[in-house]
């Protein structure tokens, strides 16, 4: 044990390249270990290995880690990432939505008149955009807060363009 301060300074791949102080490896050493691990133990199978622990089709790995906290799903669909592929992806996101309000909003001023959740769905669909009913819906719903839309009826989601 008393040379446990130069075990931590040598990379863990066991190379014995010095590293330096807090570092485990040398650079691109920790990708020469994993692999030499998964040989070791796994056959080089990442699928082995997964196997191994419990993880599968049935049993997503990725669920694991946004159970542990570690990675997060998105809030919109199934994605699952570390925080910062999160944030890239939500930005994503974010635009895309905002460009799908903004050309169906633009649609509604062009062309007027009555507006069912289907004319925006392929209002947007021709626009290149693939829109959820739901999010049309919502759409809709902001517009007539906003009072471009007025809903004519009471049970569907079926508004009149009011201003031009
Ligand atoms: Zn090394
Ligand atoms: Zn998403």
């Amino acid at each position: 044990m008393t040379d446990n301060a130069t075990t931590v300074n040598r990379c863990y791949c066991g190379c014995q390249t010095t590293v330096g102080y807090g570092r485990t490896f040398a650079p691109g050493h920790d990708k020469i270990a994993e692999a030499a691990f998964l040989a070791a133990h796994h056959h080089s199978s990442v699928a082995e290995l997964l196997k191994s622990q419990g993880y599968g089709p049935d049993n997503p790995v990725t669920d694991a880690a946004v159970k542990a906290g570690a990675w997060k799903q998105c809030e919109h669909c199934e994605y699952k990432g570390a925080p910062e592929s999160i944030r890239n992806h939500m930005a994503k996101v974010q635009k895309a939505e905002s460009n799908q309000r903004e050309s169906l909003e633009k649609s509604l001023r062009a062309l007027g008149g009555t507006w069912d959740p289907s004319r925006g769905m392929q209002t947007l669909r021709d626009a290149g955009f693939h829109p959820s009913e739901k999010y049309i819906r919502e759409v809709y719903r902001r517009l007539a807060d906003d009072g471009l839309l007025e809903k004519i009826d009471e049970n569907r989601a079926i508004y009149f363009v009011t201003e031009q």
